[in-house]
């Protein structure tokens, strides 16, 4: 399907773009589908054409047509000039990382960034000479302030990991881009956009160079997959994949079929874990055990203008401030739940919560919640099912308390 030019699918929506994006079922016999394509070695036809690399694939880890079907179909969506596929959503940030930072280079990122991703910079750029400063996630313009004549990339995560402050991307990205125009020397503003996917917000339009989607989560739907993507715009697309070709860090060819196969039904899925997200946002925000609720999508929620602006909708992970109550109430109430499990990631089919605190691992912002803090994710089960099962979980909360 990959020597044939895609399809021009730019007068249609989004959803009808995941539908169709990276598939040439003329190309594969009429199958709707690529196939999944394993292989290390590809032969060429002649001594000339291995000579000069003339063929569309010449080794497994720079591309097979399943990997090729993936990126191209996730460029049309997210309007990137190129996309490379990894082996998890971690490895997709550290390539985006990697492309855009050299020894002496300084490199800002939100404080509220994933986890991980802090631990990549502090854990690995940083013994290569990279020098990092954390940033308030509610820096806007001000970024500029912070930039030195060094600075490099810029790292931004809306909503942010855990606590999810909403952070004004284009007005980061434009301050940065204009600094960049003064002194002649560039940074890139790179995007973890895994919470919302480009569906509801499109990175590059927004002003993103480098934009990350943790493949893991909504792509799977699943829970049942590790991977992840990143994508870059014309300036940014060339380092990009320069970068990922060094490490090779090619994903799994049964692992990119299951990501096409999430990728088609992406839309209808998030639509509905957004609804669903909501409504059991709002659910809790009525509760009496409950201090605060953290979603954008709520009218007093402070990132909500700035949500109403810049995004298509929510996807269905949000966190909630317990009031203060002993650790062991929270865990009583966590404890006896039914339908929600408790583990990390997110994105499936089902719902899930976890205990999390940022005070450990903050060092730009105070994070002082006011009381014990709860991520959730709202999977596809009944929204009724899910808030009998919270009740139920509230009453062993008060019980232990
Ligand atoms: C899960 C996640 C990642 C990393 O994805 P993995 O596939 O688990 O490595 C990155 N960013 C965010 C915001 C995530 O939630």
């Amino acid at each position: 399907m990959s020597s044939s030019k895609p399809r021009d699918l730019s007068r249609f929506g989004p959803g009808t773009r995941l539908v169709h994006a990276g598939r040439d079922p003329a190309s594969q016999h009429g199958f709707v589908n690529t196939p999944i394509y394993r292989g290390s070695t590809v032969l060429f036809p002649s001594y000339d054409d291995l000579q000069h690399r003339r063929a569309r694939y010449s080794y497994g880890t720079v591309g097979t047509p399943t990997v090729d079907a993936l990126t191209e179909a996730w460029s049309e969506i997210a309007g990137a000039a190129g996309t490379v596929a990894t082996p998890s959503g971690l490895a997709a940030l550290s390539v985006a990382l990697m492309a855009s930072v050299s020894a002496g280079d300084h490199l800002l990122v939100t404080d509220s960034a994933y986890r991980p991703t802090r631990q990549f910079c502090d854990g690995v750029l940083a013994r290569y000479g990279v020098e990092i400063t954390y940033y308030d996630p509610l820096a806007g313009a001000g970024i500029a302030a912070l930039m030195r004549e060094n600075t490099r990339a810029v790292l931004v995560e809306a909503p942010g990991s855990q606590s999810f402050e909403m952070q004004d991307v284009p007005a980061i990205a434009e301050a940065v881009h204009a600094r960049g125009a003064e002194n002649g020397k560039g940074a890139t503003v790179i995007m973890d956009n895994t919470w919302a996917t480009p569906l509801l917000f499109p990175p590059h339009e927004r002003g993103v160079d480098i934009a990350v989607e943790a493949g893991t989560k909504y792509l799977s739907g699943g829970s049942d997959l590790l991977l992840g993507l990143t994508s870059a715009n014309k300036a940014h697309w060339p380092a990009l994949r320069r970068t990922y070709d060094h490490f090779a860090m090619c994903p799994g060819p049964e692992d990119v079929f299951l990501a096409l196969r999430g990728l088609r039904t992406m839309a209808l899925r998030l639509s509905e874990h957004g609804r669903r997200g909501l409504e059991m946002a709002r659910w809790l925000q009525a509760r009496p055990e409950v201090l605060r609720v953290l979603h954008p999508g709520l009218p007093d929620d402070p990132g909500h203008a700035i949500f109403t602006r810049d995004f298509a909708g929510a996807s269905g992970l949000f966190g909630v401030i317990l009031k203060p109550v002993p650790e062991r109430a929270v865990a009583a109430m966590l404890d006896g739940l039914e339908l929600f499990g408790m583990g990390f990631s997110w994105g499936g089919f089902e719902s899930l919560v976890i205990p999390f605190d940022c005070t450990v691992y903050r060092t730009a912002t105070r994070w002082a919640p006011g009381g014990p803090a709860l991520r959730f994710h709202i999977g596809l089960e009944e929204p009724e099912d899910l808030k009998a099962d919270l009740e139920a979980g509230f009453a062993r909360l008060r019980e232990a308390t």
